[in-house]
């Protein structure tokens, strides 16, 4: 589904991404790990748009989409996941959830004045699509709590429910459980794993927790100083010498 070809990041005369060649497969949930500076979250952030690449290619499903802006790679179903910004925390957690659509006419003065029915009844639609994204995550009971509110983990499920909202098709998801509890991860990663299974979503997940990445992740992909290191399934991984030198380096 993406293929990644010699791609370079350079940041002035630092190579944090240094000739990744990869290959993510349709349907795949991806693991990316590999020691911290490995160029991993970078790497993301090129892919998805955030920053533009300082050589190399993106490719999805065939089709160029190196450099496009992340809007329009939103079109194309591609989303890396954030983190709920500053603005929204006041917001309740469905209204996080309503807010993601692009093109509601409430967002255009005009339509607001003149399709006030049309908005009402868009509002229920997205109201109720919120509401089964809650549902499906298991996080229905939280729906009008604020989402600065609720816990680190609730908020990742959150992040996952706002892609959820939308068409996507791959979902990049940066550092998953960084600070959850074990029983929250276990729905997160439940979450991911039905949303692959059920609604043929592919997934990559850069994750330190290498109990989740076994659990959820095959392939594994294993980057160090801005390269791809090894591929394979966990346990190959970590029977790779080139891997245990990497991380035994840091
Ligand atoms: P990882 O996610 O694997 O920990 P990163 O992609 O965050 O690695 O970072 C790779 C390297 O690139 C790090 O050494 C980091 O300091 C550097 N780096 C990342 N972003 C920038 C930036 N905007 N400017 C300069 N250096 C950066």
């Amino acid at each position: 589904m993406i293929q990644v070809e010699n791609l370079h990041k350079h940041f002035g005369g630092f190579h944090a991404v240094d000739g990744a060649t990869l290959h993510i497969a349709e349907k795949s949930i991806t693991g990316l790990i590999g020691p911290n500076g490995a160029g991993k979250t970078t790497l993301f952030n090129v892919i998805a748009g955030v920053l533009k690449p300082t050589s190399g290619k993106v490719l999805m499903a065939g089709e160029d989409i190196t450099g496009l802006e992340p809007h329009e790679l939103f079109d194309k179903g591609l989303l890396r996941t954030f983190q709920i910004a500053h603005e929204f925390a006041s917001m309740t957690v469905r209204e996080n959830l309503m807010m993601v659509p692009p093109g509601q006419s409430g967002e255009n003065l005009w339509s607001t004045w003149f399709h006030r029915a049309r908005i009402a009844q868009e509002e229920a639609t997205l109201r109720r699509k919120a509401d089964e994204v809650l549902e499906f995550l298991t996080i229905d009971h939280i729906a009008d709590e604020k989402a600065g509110n609720i816990s680190g983990g609730q908020k990742k499920l959150l992040e996952l429910g706002r892609t959820m909202m939308t068409d996507a098709r791959i979902v990049f998801l940066d550092e998953v459980g960084a600070g959850v509890n074990r029983t929250l991860l276990n729905t997160i990663a439940d979450a991911i794993v039905r949303l692959n299974q059920e609604r043929g979503y592919t997934f990559v997940v850069i994750e330190h927790d290498m109990d989740f990445i076994g659990r959820i992740c095959d392939p594994v992909i294993c980057m160090a100083e801005g390269k791809v290191l090894a591929e394979g399934s966990l346990d190959e991984i970590k029977a790779n010498e080139q891997v245990i030198e990497a991380y035994l380096g840091t």
